[in-house]
């Protein structure tokens, strides 16, 4: 089939989102089309919005309208406890199930050799600075139960502990190659509690 262009154009923005293939893509296409105008309009504006507004807190690393974010500053959250995840969506998905009131450290990403992401490449270097500038009791390894995020655990494990750190691991009753985001709020907040000294 022989698209339009400014349809084959669409298909291919929405080819470009995670986990969307082409039959998905086309799918997607044709539902904005049987939109009405307006709403199509509000949909395109919010796109913009979020990607024009939103940043990195420059503390934590997670996802922000101001900076730093409404949870570095809650003075009410404790700053004894720093919870090092993957991705900000992981912070909404823990904030959502856990009673955790400590703080976060989003890496934006795990340890992975083969797609050629080292350290370097991770929110890890702030997260040294800020245990050493602010001494937490402890850090929790809240990263994804699969090979990269036992190997981010691994290597914080050996940066943070000789900084005289507690540094533990969620418990597994994760599913094993899973994402935290997927994870029921039962099984997320049993990990969190359920952490481990590396
Ligand atoms: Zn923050």
């Amino acid at each position: 089939m022989r698209y339009y262009d400014s349809l084959a154009r669409l298909i291919s923005h929405f080819q470009k989102l995670p986990g969307v293939g082409q039959k998905t893509a086309q799918r997607l296409a044709f539902f904005v089309l049987k939109l009405p105008v307006g709403e199509v309009e509000s949909f395109a504006a919010a796109l913009v919005d979020a990607r024009s507004k939103l940043a990195h807190c420059s503390q934590c690393g997670n996802m922000t309208d101001q900076d730093p974010c409404h949870i570095c500053r809650d003075g009410k959250r404790s700053k004894t406890h720093i919870c090092v995840v993957q991705e900000s969506r992981d912070v909404l998905a823990l904030e959502r199930v856990s009673d955790f009131k400590g703080l976060y450290h989003v890496l934006h990403g795990a340890i992975s050799p083969l797609e050629g992401v080292g350290p370097d490449e991770l929110n890890i270097k702030s997260l040294l600075e800020r245990v050493s500038r602010e001494k937490p009791e402890e850090v929790i390894i809240a990263t994804n139960p699969n090979v990269q995020g036992e190997a981010t655990a691994m290597y914080l494990a050996q940066i943070l502990k000789p900084l005289g750190i507690q540094v533990t691991r969620i418990a597994h009753g994760l599913p094993v190659g899973g994402d935290l985001e997927y994870a029921d709020e039962m099984t997320l907040s049993r990990a969190l509690e359920g952490r481990k000294p590396l």
